[in-house]
């Protein structure tokens, strides 16, 4: 699940997140429901770790993230190869709206939408702040390199594949 969009210009550079006479970039003056679909699309810092699947114990309703990625996923450049197709190849592949990032408990800390929900700031690794989008990748806070596919791991090893850092906020220390 991302919100990634592979044609489309989605991701502003820190120059054009800012609107004429405006002090304050978009992310900061406006809530998620009041965004455009250009401002809500670049909110992706793109570092996939959504993609990546989860365990869930029945009994606490614990989730824990393992290292195992969607097997739509390029772990090299953190992109969705078939972000048209993804709902219909990936049934579980959930879209993000305001809602959705609302209510769903398990979005990494470090994610865009979830750091604006609830009232923070983006950190200097995303790509709307730094105005690259190579940062989120230098900072350590993308998958890239470091997953598995799924189409490679047998669902009963899943538990062999179990990582914390997806779940990690560097930024929050
Ligand atoms: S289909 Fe898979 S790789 Fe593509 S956006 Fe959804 S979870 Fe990520
Ligand atoms: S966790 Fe958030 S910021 Fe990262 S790829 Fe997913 S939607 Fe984008």
């Amino acid at each position: 699940m991302t919100a990634q969009e592979d044609d489309a210009p989605s991701r502003l550079t820190n120059e054009a997140a800012n609107a004429p006479g405006s002090a304050e970039p978009f992310w900061k003056r406006l809530t998620l429901e009041e965004m455009s679909t250009s401002e809500w699309e670049s909110l992706c810092d793109g570092c996939a770790r959504c993609c990546l699947n989860k365990l869930e114990d029945w009994d606490t309703g614990e989730i824990v993230w393992t290292a195992i990625a969607c097997e739509l996923l390029d772990d090299d450049s953190c992109r969705c190869s078939d972000y048209p197709n993804r709902h219909v190849k990936v049934p579980d592949c959930i879209p993000l709206d305001p809602a959705t990032v609302r209510s769903i408990t398990w979005l990494p800390p470090t994610c865009g939408y979830r750091l604006i929900a609830e009232g923070r700031d983006l950190y200097w690794w995303h790509p709307l702040v730094s105005g690259d989008p190579e940062t989120v990748h230098e900072a350590g806070i993308s998958v890239s390199g470091r997953t598995v596919s799924e189409a490679d791991i047998p669902v009963e090893e899943y538990e062999d594949f179990v990582v914390m850092w997806p779940g990690e906020d560097p930024g929050a220390d």
